[in-house]
């Protein structure tokens, strides 16, 4: 395909309400360095009209590893027991939010694994305490739950909710989660949505079964639900699963996701994420960057926890403050800036902005 014809099929894409599931494979399958480039900018003009330049930061906890589920591809299963299994306290986790806020961050990310023991009392009373004490939004990453339970945190203060579908492929999605309903994830999804928290959705880049055909539906069921954030990682495998001898996720393939989903979805936020960050270091982070992703994620998960909380191996983990002083460095080396804002959804502004208008 000629330059001329590759530039219109991103055209139609970005314009379209419901991009051609053929653009898009054709897009994700592009392979030429001199079309993925073209691809890649393409997305990169796309992100910097829509969200700017400016690179959000949201802070990590991972205070819990303890998980229900045993779902194919994670450390945290609850059938490794090659892992130790901890809990943070309502202290620790408070002193992590005190350190984020030092750190001059506006977006706590608390997150664990699928536990039925987390109290929502518990729980709720967290929130209330984070956002009471602190100037800052709280993003919540603890799974399927019941809609009492999103209902209780939204009202105690959550601002948003991260929750993967993985892949949208409803065989794939069952083959992979033992014991878990593709149809309450979606239940779930609209429950966030409904009840009003910025939600976030992605999926996994190179898993087992998974096609071009598979990751072209996961791009547009994005578009379709309009989700305020997308993480789109590369599968890493862990040697204490059952996908244990796969082989890794394919980083262009996942870049290439990450532009179409920014050109389809526009304005989302999107990390350069931490499995990025992990199969790929610091240029990996920076080719996200450069291919639509919009935000980085410090970890906060006290030093003594951070190695447990292994979803997969060799997750990288630098301390809050060098992973900051890094995203500083690449910030000026890609001519954007860290933006210490709280970040929230731009979708929101939008449609407010479209409300004043009309009033
Ligand atoms: N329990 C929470 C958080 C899960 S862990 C929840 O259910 O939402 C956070 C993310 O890690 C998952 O959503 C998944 O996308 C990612 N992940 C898990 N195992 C992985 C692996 N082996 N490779 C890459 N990403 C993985």
């Amino acid at each position: 395909m000629n330059d001329v014809a590759l530039q219109s099929v991103l055209r139609r894409v970005y314009d379209s309400d419901v991009p051609a599931r053929s653009d898009i494979e054709y897009l994700l399958a592009l392979k030429e360095p001199s079309e993925v480039a073209e691809l890649y900018a393409f997305a990169d003009a796309v992100r910097k009209e829509h969200v700017g330049d400016g690179i959000l930061l949201r802070g990590i906890i991972e205070f819990s590893n303890h998980c229900r589920n045993t779902c194919l591809y994670c450390g945290l299963n609850r059938d490794n027991d090659h892992l130790e299994r901890y809990r943070l306290s309502r202290h620790q986790i408070l002193q992590r939010v005190e350190e984020l806020v030092r750190c001059g961050i506006k977006t706590v990310v608390l997150q664990s694994g699928e536990e039925d023991a987390l109290d929502p009392s518990w729980f709720e009373q967290l929130i209330e305490e984070i956002t009471s004490g602190f100037d800052i939004a709280v993003t919540l990453s603890v799974g399927q739950k019941s809609r009492r339970q999103y209902e209780l945190w939204k009202r105690a203060g959550a601002d948003r909710y991260l929750l993967k579908i993985e892949t949208t492929d409803p065989e794939l999605y069952a083959s992979l989660h033992p014991g878990m309903s593709f149809d309450n994830h979606l239940r779930c999804t609209c429950d966030l949505q409904a009840i009003g928290y910025q939600a976030g959705s992605g999926n996994i880049v190179g898993l087992k079964g998974q096609t071009i055909a598979t990751l072209a539906g996961d791009i547009l069921f994005f578009r379709e639900r309009d989700f305020d954030m997308l993480s789109i990682g590369p599968f890493i495998p862990n040697r204490n699963t059952a996908l244990g001898s796969r082989p890794l996720g394919d980083l262009g393939l996942t870049l290439r996701s990450i532009a179409v989903t920014r050109i389809v979805t526009r304005n989302a936020h999107m990390p350069a994420n931490t499995a990025i960050a992990s199969l790929a270091g610091r240029d990996g982070t920076i080719a996200a960057l450069r291919a639509g992703a919009n935000v980085v994620m410090p970890n906060f998960t006290p030093e003594a926890y951070r190695n447990l909380y292994e979803i997969y191996p060799g997750k990288k983990c630098v301390s809050p403050k060098t992973s900051i002083s890094q995203i500083e460095k690449i910030a000026g080396e890609l001519t954007r800036y860290i933006d210490y804002t709280r970040g929230d959804s731009l979708k929101r502004k939008k449609e407010q902005a479209a409300a004043m208008a009309q009033n």
